[in-house]
Order: C-alpha cells, then sequence, then structure tokens
C-alpha cells in the first residue's frame, strides 16, 4: 500500500465522521442544521470556512461582564498566544511536508490533500487552546462583575446560541458553547449561585 492510499483512506474517515457528527447534531438538537452542514464535510472546502463563533451573534459588547472578558483577554496576551500557535503549527506542517514529499515523492495532490488533513488536526488543537483562554477570560471577568451580571449574561448568550453538542464545539469552534461557559464558571467559581 502506497502512502497515496493512506491519505485517501484518512480524507474518506474525515468525511464519514464529519458526516456522522452533523447527523448526531441534528438528532440531538432537534432541530435542521444549518446552511454550512455540507461545507462543513466537503474536505478543502471545510478549510475556508470561518470559525462558527466568529459568524454568530456576539453578546452585546456593553454588558460588564462581556468588556471584562475583553480586558483578561488583552490580559493575558491571548491574541498574541494564538498568533504563535499557528505560526509554528505551519512551520511544523511546512517542514513536515517538505521531508515527506521528497521521502516518498509526492505529487501535488497528494501533498495538497496532506496539508488539509494535517491543518483539520491543527484546529482542532487550536481549539482547545482557544477555549483554555476563553475559560481563563471568563474566570477573570466572573471576579470583576457581580454574581447577578455573570448569570445573565451566560443565560443571554444561551439563549441567543445555535444548540451544538461539546464535541462539535471542539471541531468547529474558537468559542466553548454558552452551556460549557456557564458550567465551567459553575465548577470554578461559584457553586452557590447558579
Ligand atoms: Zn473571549
Amino acid at each position: 500500500m502506497t502512502i497515496g492510499w493512506v491519505i485517501w483512506g484518512f480524507l474518506a474517515l474525515e468525511v464519514f465522521l464529519r458526516a456522522a457528527l452533523e447527523i448526531a447534531e441534528i438528532r440531538k438538537s432537534g432541530q435542521k442544521n444549518d446552511r454550512f452542514a455540507l461545507v462543513r464535510i466537503i474536505p478543502l472546502l471545510n478549510d475556508l470556512l470561518p470559525p462558527e463563533s466568529l459568524s454568530s451573534k456576539p453578546q452585546d459588547p456593553e454588558s460588564a461582564f462581556a468588556k471584562a472578558h475583553e480586558r483578561a483577554h488583552q490580559k493575558f496576551h491571548h491574541g498574541i498566544i494564538r498568533q504563535f500557535f499557528w505560526a509554528g503549527i505551519l512551520i511544523a506542517i511546512a517542514v513536515f511536508l517538505g521531508s515527506v514529499g521528497i521521502l516518498f515523492q509526492l505529487g501535488l495532490v497528494e501533498l495538497l490533500l496532506l496539508f488539509h488533513l494535517l491543518f483539520a488536526a491543527s484546529r482542532i488543537l487550536f481549539h482547545f487552546v482557544c477555549f483554555s483562554q476563553e475559560y481563563e477570560a471568563d474566570t477573570f471577568a466572573a471576579k470583576c462583575v457581580s454574581k447577578k451580571v455573570v448569570l445573565r449574561a451566560m443565560n443571554t448568550l444561551i439563549a441567543e446560541e445555535f444548540p451544538r453538542s461539546p464535541l462539535f464545539a471542539y471541531v468547529y469552534r474558537t468559542h466553548p458553547t454558552a452551556v460549557m461557559r456557564k458550567k465551567h464558571l459553575t465548577k470554578r467559581q461559584m457553586p452557590k449561585s447558579f
């Protein structure tokens, strides 16, 4: 079996897993899925799709909780860390593709598909980094405002958000779902108030 077949096998597996996730989402939420469902399943096309939380409605930017949350991102240099993450990942992918490409004499299509697979896996890794930053910002923000304000901000988010499972969020979003964020705050900060 050549490495080309391994790459195509992984690609088929990716399509299968993404399709299964979409079906699970529809079953779980009871809602029809959004118009991007098909794009998410198609390899390479799904690389062009921005993370879902960028296109979803942001929470009220004027709320004290949202402001404190944004301050925390700045204070902990989250943006720069994200940029360093991508710089490191892209260099690693380039080095890997270069050496594997030469070693196995891969064609352009195989190199492109291999790049896609590595990029898709890195995105999930990136979301783990983002989630930990979002939780850190939430924890900081929760200390700056009253519990009532936190509760209101979280409940508004939950009401506005398209319901997603945690697995979906890890694959496609830079933000945990509002339910995950509320749960995190409940565990870490305010066991009595929620
Ligand atoms: Zn944030």
